[in-house]
C-alpha cells in the first residue's frame, strides 16, 4: 500500500472529533485494507511502530529531523528552524518545506507503508558509532521522497507525536465493524444503535476482540489475525508470563456503606496498600516484573525475582501486587516517593534494594498452571493465592483482607489499615472477573483524604532569577478517552521544593524544580521564548481546592490553588484523570 493513502486516513480521521466518526473512518478503511498491512497499519494510526508493550524507542530529538529536512529540502537549517518558530510544530513545517522545496529530486520514489514502517522502525536499532550519522540518513531518505503530506505525518510518527485521536475502544470497534464486513456482515451507518444494526453479533465480535486484547496489549496481532479468518482464532491467544498486561482499576467511593453499594455483600476488604503496582509473570525459573506503565521493571528489582522463585510454588503464574517501601530500621511502611526512584534505576542496584527495600502484597492472580484465571471468580482466584504463596512478613505476602457485609466490622478494618499506615481500603465484589486495564465497579477503593487529581504536564516556562535553568509555571491536562487527547485543566507551581535534597524539616513538599525539570526535558517538543510545550508523559498528582467551570482551558475546567503533591512515575499518562472523572467530581461539589 502507498503511504499517501495512510496519510488521507490521518487527514480524515484529524477533520473530526467525534468518536463515532472516527470508528467509522478507521473501519470503513481496514474493510478494504490488504491483508499484508493490516499490522503495520494498526500501529501506525496509533502513531507508534513497536507494540506499546515493547520496550524500544524511537528516540529522535526534533534537531535530527530539522537536519534530515535540510538534507531533503536544499533549505538551511536557520530557514527552518524560522519556519519552526512560526508554526510550532515540526510537523507543518516539515510540510511547508517540502512543498517549496528547491532541490528536486530525480528518482524519488512514491513511498510505501512498508518503507515508511521499516525506516522508522530501524531508528530505534541504531546503536553505536555513527549511530547519528545513519539515523539522520534513514529519516532523510523518507523526507527526499515524500510529497508534502507525508512529511508532516513521518515527521509526526518519528518524534512520537501524531496526535489522530483513536482511543482504544474506538480502535477495537473500527476492527470489530472490518471484520464484520469483510466476513459478509452489513452495518447500517445510520442506525442510531451502538451496533450500527450489527446487532448481536456485531456485538460479541467486539467483545471477542476486546478479550484478545486483554490478553496481548496489541490491536496488530489481534486485528491481522482475525481480518480474512474466523474470529474464534483468537481463542488459541493466551496469556504470556513475560508479557505486560493491563492492570484492572478500581473506582472510587466517598464511604463505606457507598462502597458496600457498588460492590455488593458481602465484600472482600483489604489493605490499600500505597506502593506501586506489579505485575509479576512467572515460568521455571524466569521471572519478570511489570508496571502499570507496562515497563519491564525485572532488572531494578533482583530481590523480587529471587522472592518469587523461592516463595511461589507453581510452575508458571501471573500474579498481581502492590511493592510497599518500608524503612530497614524501623520496619515501618515508607511513602511512595522513596521507592519511585526504584523504577528507574540503572546503577547501584543492589545498594538501592537494601536501602529502600520493598515488601510484596499480593492480591490476585490473572493466570496459573499455563490457564487464564481472568474469568473464575475473586473468591476462587484468591483461593488460588492462598494456595501458592509462602508468605515471608516484610518480603511477601498476601494481602491483608476480611470478607464482611457489616457495615461495623467494614469501619473498623479500615480504620485499622490507617492505623497501619495505608492509603485506605479497596472494596471486591467476591464474585467478580479480572478485567484487565478496566475501572469497573466490582473493585471500590476508599480513602480518607481530599480530593486529588492525576493530570499530565503539557507545557511550561524557563524560570528566572534564583529558578533560571528550571522549568516552572507547569500546564497541566487530563485525558479525554473518547479522542485519546489531552485537555488542559490548569497552571500549578506550588507545592515544590526550590532545592535538592536539603532537608528542611518545614518543608513538607517532596519534589524539587530540579527533579521535575530534570523529568520533563526529554519531553520538550517546542520551545518559544520562555515558553515550552512538552508531550504528555509525567503524570503528576494535585491537590487542589475547588473545580470550577472555565472557558480559559480545554476541558471547560479549571483547578482552583492547584498544589503539587507528588510525581507518579508509575502511571502513563492515558491513566491520569478523565474527562468523565473530573465532570463527577464537579457535579459532586455542589
Ligand atoms: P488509585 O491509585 O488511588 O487509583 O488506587 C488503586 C491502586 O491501589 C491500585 O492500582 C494499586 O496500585 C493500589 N492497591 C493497593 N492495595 C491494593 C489492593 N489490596 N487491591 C488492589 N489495589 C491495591
Amino acid at each position: 500500500m502507498d503511504y499517501i493513502q495512510l496519510t488521507e486516513l490521518y487527514e480524515k480521521l484529524e477533520s473530526t472529533s467525534k468518536r463515532l466518526e472516527k470508528t467509522i473512518i478507521l473501519a470503513e478503511f481496514l474493510k478494504n485494507c490488504p491483508k499484508k498491512d493490516v499490522d503495520k497499519i494498526m500501529l501506525l494510526v496509533q502513531g507508534i511502530v513497536f507494540p506499546k508493550s515493547d520496550d524500544r524507542k524511537i528516540g529522535v530529538a526534533s534537531k535530527l529531523i530539522v537536519k534530515a529536512l535540510n538534507i531533503a529540502s536544499g533549505i538551511t537549517t536557520d530557514d527552518i528552524e524560522k519556519t519552526w518558530k512560526k508554526t510550532g510544530d515540526l510537523g507543518l513545517t516539515s510540510e511547508e518545506l517540502i512543498k517549496k522545496k528547491r532541490q528536486h529530486t530525480l528518482f524519488s520514489q512514491d513511498l510505501t507503508v512498508d518503507k515508511v514502517f521499516s525506516n522508522i522502525q530501524k531508528l530505534a536499532t541504531i546503536e553505536g558509532l555513527g549511530s547519528t550519522d545513519v539515523k539522520l540518513k534513514t529519516i532523510a531518505e523518507l523526507l527526499t521522497s515524500a510529497k508534502p503530506k507525508e512529511a508532516k505525518y513521518i515527521t509526526r510518527t518519528v518524534l512520537e507525536d501524531l496526535r489522530v485521536g483513536l482511543g482504544e475502544g474506538t480502535l477495537r470497534d473500527a476492527i470489530a465493524i472490518a471484520y464484520y464486513e469483510r466476513h459478509g456482515g452489513k452495518v447500517d451507518l445510520e442506525s442510531k444503535d451502538p451496533s450500527f444494526g450489527g446487532g448481536s453479533e456485531l456485538v460479541k465480535i467486539r467483545d471477542s476482540i476486546q478479550e484478545a486484547y486483554d490478553v496481548t496489549n496489541d490491536y496488530a496481532i489481534v486485528a491481522q489475525m482475525i481480518i480474512d479468518d474466523d474470529i474464534n482464532i483468537l481463542q488459541t491467544l493466551e496469556l504470556n508470563t513475560q508479557k505486560p498486561v493491563k492492570v484492572m482499576l478500581a473506582q472510587k467511593a466517598k464511604n463505606v456503606s457507598e462502597a458496600f453499594e457498588t460492590v455488593g455483600r458481602p465484600a472482600a476488604i483489604e489493605y490499600k496498600y500505597d506502593g506501586f503496582r506489579m505485575l509479576i509473570g512467572k515460568h521455571g525459573d524466569k521471572v519478570t516484573i511489570h508496571t502499570r506503565r507496562l515497563e519491564n521493571v525485572s532488572a531494578q528489582f533482583p530481590e523480587v525475582v529471587k522472592l518469587i522463585r523461592e516463595n511461589i510454588t507453581t510452575e508458571s503464574c501471573i500474579i498481581d501486587g502492590e511493592a510497599v517501601g518500608y524503612n530497614p530500621q524501623t520496619k515501618k511502611y515508607v511513602p511512595f516517593q522513596n521507592i519511585s526512584q526504584r523504577i528507574k534505576r540503572k546503577y547501584d542496584i543492589e545498594q538501592m534494594a537494601k536501602d529502600v527495600p520493598v515488601e510484596l502484597n499480593i492480591f490476585d492472580i490473572i493466570y496459573y498452571d499455563g490457564k487464564s484465571t481472568i474469568k473464575e471468580t475473586f473468591s476462587e482466584r484468591r483461593k488460588l493465592i492462598e494456595k501458592i504463596i509462602k508468605e515471608k512478613p516484610f518480603h511477601i505476602r498476601l494481602a491483608q483482607q476480611v470478607i464482611t457485609d457489616n457495615d461495623n466490622d467494614a469501619e473498623k478494618f479500615y480504620k485499622k489499615s490507617l492505623d497501619a499506615g495505608n492509603e485506605g481500603v479497596m472494596f471486591k465484589n467476591i464474585n467478580a472477573p479480572y478485567k484487565p486495564g478496566s475501572r469497573v465497579g466490582t473493585w471500590i477503593k476508599l480513602k480518607p483524604v481530599m480530593e486529588t487529581l492525576d493530570v499530565v504536564i503539557v507545557a511550561a516556562e524557563w524560570g528566572e532569577g534564583k529558578r533560571t535553568g528550571w522549568l516552572t509555571s507547569y500546564t497541566v491536562a487530563i485525558y479525554d478517552e473518547d479522542t485519546d487527547n489531552y485537555l488542559e485543566i490548569g497552571k500549578f507551581g506550588t507545592g515544590i521544593k526550590e532545592k535538592k535534597g536539603e532537608e528542611d524539616l518545614n518543608d513538607e513538599n517532596i519534589v524539587s524544580f530540579n527533579e521535575l525539570t530534570e523529568a520533563l526535558k526529554p519531553y520538550i517538543i517546542t520551545e518559544k521564548g520562555r515558553e515550552v510545550t512538552i508531550k504528555p508523559n509525567i503524570v503528576v498528582e494535585l491537590k487542589f481546592e475547588e473545580i470550577q467551570k472555565s472557558p480559559s482551558y480545554s476541558s471547560g475546567y479549571a483547578l482552583r490553588f492547584p498544589r503539587l503533591v507528588r510525581i507518579r512515575m508509575d502511571r502513563r499518562p492515558d491513566e491520569s484523570s478523565t474527562l468523565n472523572q473530573v465532570e463527577g467530581f464537579y457535579k459532586e461539589q455542589y
